[in-house]
């Protein structure tokens, strides 16, 4: 039984995939695809040995090592040519990780590979590599669970280079013409967060100008765009 936000990662792999989730841990989502049967083979990547081990016994366990590979590995170097990949899975790190994984990691990519990621936190990172590199964002999920706000972002291959807004790329193309009540939540309590923020620069009375006025401008354009 996988958690919500990783049931809404699994439920964008489409069926006869040959999956790489890259920073997999236990292993939770590709065990689970595979018993549901919907994925053809999956690499389960891990950098870290505890993680690794983790995945290991995990696949073990559910007698699942004919389908499930797991490998000790930065990035997307887990990724070999002979795999076939069609689908990368990055999920439950900050945006930068992920971009950096995906950047760093370029010649482990055909191109052609469907991309579901989870941002904690900085998606408009992940969306703006997305769109320098040539991927069009097809879907985007936002959901709250056991205290926290995610955010899916799924990507395929663009067929036309696409350019977002900068408010596309910070509040998500999909997501800002769903206005799930979520996504006004997480934005609200941001907007919270900036305006503690700058009132406490304000007090401190030698904070920069600049950097008060950047934050009042974040504000303001949380207000008009979403709230
Ligand atoms: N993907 C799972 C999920 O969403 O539930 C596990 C997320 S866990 C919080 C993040 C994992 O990413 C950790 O196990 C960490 O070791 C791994 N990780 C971090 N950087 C990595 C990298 N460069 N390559 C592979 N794995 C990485």
């Amino acid at each position: 039984h996988l958690s919500n936000r990783l049931q809404t990662v699994a439920d964008f792999v489409k069926p006869g995939a040959r999956l790489a989730d890259i920073g997999s841990d236990h292993a939770y989502l590709p065990v689970h695809l595979a018993k549901q049967g919907v994925i053809k083979t999956a690499i389960a990547g891990e950098v870290v040995k505890g993680p690794y081990h983790n995945a290991v016994s995990e696949i073990d366990g559910e007698q699942l090592t004919d389908v499930i590979t797991a490998r000790l590995a930065d990035g997307l170097a887990a990724i070999q040519p002979d795999d076939q990949i069609d689908t990368i899975v990055i999920a439950g790190m900050g945006g930068t990780l992920i971009t950096n994984i995906l950047e760093s990691g370029k010649a482990h990519l055909t191109h052609h590979e469907r991309l579901i990621l989870q941002p904690n936190v900085g998606e408009d990172h992940v969306r703006r590599w997305l769109q320098d590199n040539h991927y069009q964002i097809v879907a985007e999920r936002i959901l709250a669970e056991d205290g926290h706000i995610y955010e899916i972002i799924v990507a395929d291959p663009a067929e036309h280079a696409v350019k977002y807004s900068v408010a596309e790329l910070k509040f998500g193309p999909f997501l800002l013409q769903e206005k799930n009540p979520v996504l006004t939540t997480k934005w609200r309590s941001e907007q919270a967060r900036l305006q503690q923020v700058i009132q406490t620069m304000k007090q401190a009375k030698n904070a920069p100008e600049a950097k008060i006025q950047e934050f009042e401008r974040e504000c303001q354009q949380i207000q008009e765009v979403i709230l």
